[in-house]
């Protein structure tokens, strides 16, 4: 499905240099283009607008909420894919253990699975974000389409909780030139992470400290998993295995936590909300 994104979006930026390489030599017919100036044309373009699909961070298709303020030690820990059991429940006995608030990135269909689960959550009085119904990758649907992996998991949300979340998560962190503008649409912020910690790729526990530990840097937001997809049964062992170890040296090294909500709150500069959740 990446191959299929990539040779989609390849091709549009094909026939935008083509564009592009055609309309400068009709303005510019002394410059005499040649054939290395086209592809010249054709790869800078294919790079920027790959990496505005693949990368999460990049702004090409409108902002993405990826870190908070540099200004003040505080980190977000984030959990996608989930609910999952027992690791969505084990994972807030750690916060809960700790007082750390963090943001749930929930699908609908695992919330189909675990109705208990988002209750706990919500009950934890942790965030709950949107993270789509069925972890498709988003590229290459249209704006409906996208609204309704959004609509849906919303609903459940609600049906469950009462809540409704306002900050949505792309699967793979995957966009389009649209899709920011839907969710914006929608109500919704995008949101990204700084630091992936890859732990489901389950590379043990130690990496995932390590791997934790070097994305430490103030307003950071990192981002861990409660599931892995649409897995009915994941095995997120080793994250909440090393979740305690990760808080602990976060909390030794000053810093402290934040909802990606707060850490956004931050970023519009509110230094008294700042300093009340610092103190
Ligand atoms: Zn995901």
């Amino acid at each position: 499905m990446k191959l299929k994104i990539a040779l989609v979006f390849s091709l549009a930026s094909f026939f935008l240099s083509l564009i592009v390489f055609l309309t400068l030599s009709a303005l510019f017919p002394s410059w005499d283009l040649s054939f290395w100036s086209g592809l010249l044309i054709f790869l800078v373009l294919e790079m920027l607008i790959l990496s505005g699909v693949f990368d999460p961070k990049s702004p090409l298709f409108g902002s993405v909420f990826w870190r908070g303020s540099k200004k003040y030690p505080v980190l977000a820990l984030t959990f996608d894919d989930g609910p999952s059991e027992p690791y969505t429940s084990e994972i807030l006995e750690i916060l809960r253990k700790y007082q750390i608030p963090a943001t749930f990135f929930v699908l609908g269909k695992k919330i189909e699975l675990y109705p208990q689960a988002i209750k706990k959550i919500a009950a934890a009085g942790q965030e709950i974000g949107n993270h789509g119904y069925s972890h498709q990758l988003l590229p290459l649907k249209s704006p409906g389409k996208v609204v309704k992996e959004i609509r849906r998991t919303e609903e459940l949300v609600f049906s469950a909780t009462g809540q409704r979340p306002r900050l949505f998560r792309a699967p793979h962190g995957f966009k389009s030139p649209w899709l920011v503008r839907a969710v914006r649409k929608a109500g919704y912020r995008p949101v990204a992470w700084t630091c992936g910690v890859w732990d489901t790729d389950r590379p043990g526990e130690k990496t995932i400290i390590q791997r934790s530990l070097k994305g430490f840097q103030n307003g950071a937001i990192l981002l861990f998993h409660d599931g892995r997809g649409l897995e009915a049964k994941p095995d997120c062992s080793q994250l909440v295995k090393a979740l305690p170890a990760i808080i602990e040296e976060a909390l030794g090294q000053g810093y402290k936590f934040m909802t990606v909500s707060e850490l956004m709150a931050v970023g519009r500069d509110t230094i008294k909300k700042v300093d009340a959740v610092t103190n």
